[in-house]
């Protein structure tokens, strides 16, 4: 079995590193085994954590300092966790080292563009002018817009479709584009909805989060699948 290991949220009030249960079941339910990384600043932590790891999943969240893509914080944007950014920049930087197969969900996409040197758009319906509505927080469960899938991409290949329903919970998206990096798939509203590396590396990034659908949708559940297929990959 995969061992995918997944960066942890941060609950202020208990002082206690978190994750929605529904990461760890989307794992399991693919056949992997999950577990929750330790909220360290230690480079040698970090590093031996992953080491027994086969992959690591980049989980949704807070949003990310926008001083770390260059930016002054504007009133738009919400709350915000320096020290996870710290520690996911740190992750993400030695799961590239060993080629560690990586999925990254919503906040996880978003920190992989500005780890690459990308930007965001602090809040979508502040900066982008769209009127669709992604911070679909109420419906985290259902279907609330498309996604068109762009040909030739991991994406495509691992899901066979053009176009995808997807949820939504996200008012952050990425805006210019990190070094390396592609978008995958769009929102009608010519939002990235999904990003991967213009190479082959095994890396799929999605601004929806699949594990709270891929019980009830079982093309989302592919994404998983291919995650602990591209384990036994590399
Ligand atoms: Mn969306």
């Amino acid at each position: 079995m995969q061992v995918i290991a997944l960066s942890p949220n941060w609950n202020e009030k208990d002082q206690a590193p978190c994750i929605p249960y529904e990461y760890e079941t989307a794992v399991m339910h693919s056949g992997g085994v999950p577990f929750v990384l330790p909220m360290t600043d230690s480079k040698a932590v970090a590093r031996r954590a992953l080491e027994a790891a086969d992959a690591l999943l980049l989980s949704g969240g807070v949003d990310i300092v926008p001083s770390l893509y260059g930016e002054e914080t504007l009133p738009c944007c919400g709350i915000q966790y320096p020290q996870r950014d710290k520690l996911e920049e740190m992750l993400f930087h030695l799961a590239l080292e060993r080629r560690m197969p990586i999925l990254a969900i919503c906040r996880g996409m978003q920190m992989v563009n500005v780890c690459q040197g990308g930007t965001l758009y602090q809040d979508i319906a502040e900066q982008s002018g769209s009127t669709l509505s992604h911070p679909r927080h109420d419906a985290p469960r259902d279907c609330v817009h498309d996604v068109s899938i762009v040909p030739g991409t991991l994406l495509r290949q691992v899901l066979g479709v053009d176009t995808l329903p997807v949820n939504s919970r996200h008012h952050q998206a990425v805006w210019k584009l990190g070094k390396g990096l592609k978008v995958s798939a769009w929102a009608p509203d010519g939002i990235p909805e999904a990003m991967e590396f213009e190479d082959d590396y095994p890396m799929l990034c999605t601004q929806w989060h699949p594990e709270n659908i891929e019980d009830k949708y079982p093309l989302h559940r592919r994404i998983f699948e291919w995650l602990m297929r591209a384990c036994s990959q590399a």
